[in-house]
């Protein structure tokens, strides 16, 4: 099947049931992606600053840019113009980054809170605890030109189906109990990203509202820079 074949049958098949699809094109060349684009997409993923940038500034501008990797504090100057979310916030320091050069752009950026629920040694994610103080604290609460649309989470690596069912499961749980603690009001909190090529559809079972597909849409990543396709 052609990507452009691969985004109209996932398209079919999260639109009925009113989940959005976001195409990663992490490490694709932007042919891939205007091919994507032609069949209709417009959401798309990216892990790197400088290969979000480049893209952008190919391809049309009806295009919703989310960064899904880790952000240094000291890149989120390049995407500030134009990026439409940021689903990879792990700490309160880089969403006053984001906070600070979303006002210089006289933007309100989105951004999703990454939560961290698999079973695996990573450095990213902030813990259900941190969570909570992070939206407790006066310095969340003194941000102006940033908005928290929902949580974002990615389960473990694993076969193991019911842990990853688990995994959604709390972070479902945890969606549920933040939107009603912090957000009650606010219809915009209403987001929950999870579910990759290989666990969607438990995810989609699970209460996620947006999945993040790579290698179901592209074809499988072999090298890792893109530049070096
Ligand atoms: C790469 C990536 C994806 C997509 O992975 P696939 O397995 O190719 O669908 C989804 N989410 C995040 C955070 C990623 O880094």
């Amino acid at each position: 099947m052609s990507i452009a074949d691969n985004i109209i049958s996932l398209k079919k098949e999260t639109d009925t049931i009113k989940v959005k699809l976001l195409a990663v094109s992490k490490t694709k060349p932007v042919e891939d992606l205007q091919e994507a684009y032609d069949a209709g997409q417009r959401l798309f993923g990216e892990n790197n600053v400088q290969e979000m940038v480049e893209k952008y500034e190919q391809l049309p501008k009806d295009i919703e840019w989310h960064l899904i990797g880790h952000l240094q504090s000291n890149k989120v100057k390049y995407i500030a113009p134009f990026v439409s979310m940021i689903q990879s916030v792990d700490s309160i320091k880089l969403l006053q980054e984001i906070d600070k050069h979303a006002l210089k752009n006289k933007r309100v950026i989105d951004c999703l809170l990454q939560i961290y629920i698999a079973d695996e040694d990573t450095k990213f994610g902030l813990g259900f605890d941190e969570a909570i103080e992070l939206l407790r604290s006066e310095e969340f609460t003194a941000l102006t030109n940033i908005r928290i649309r929902g949580l974002m989470g990615i389960a473990t690596n694993t076969d193991n189906e019911k842990q990853i069912k688990e995994e959604y499961y709390e972070l479902q749980t945890f969606f549920d109990g933040i939107k009603l603690s912090f957000f009650r009001k606010e219809d915009s909190f209403d987001t929950l990203s999870m579910g990759m090529s290989s666990d969607y559809k438990i995810a989609i079972e699970q209460g996620s509202n947006m999945v993040r597909l790579g290698s179901t849409i592209f074809g499988s990543r072999v090298i890792k820079h893109w530049k070096n396709n």
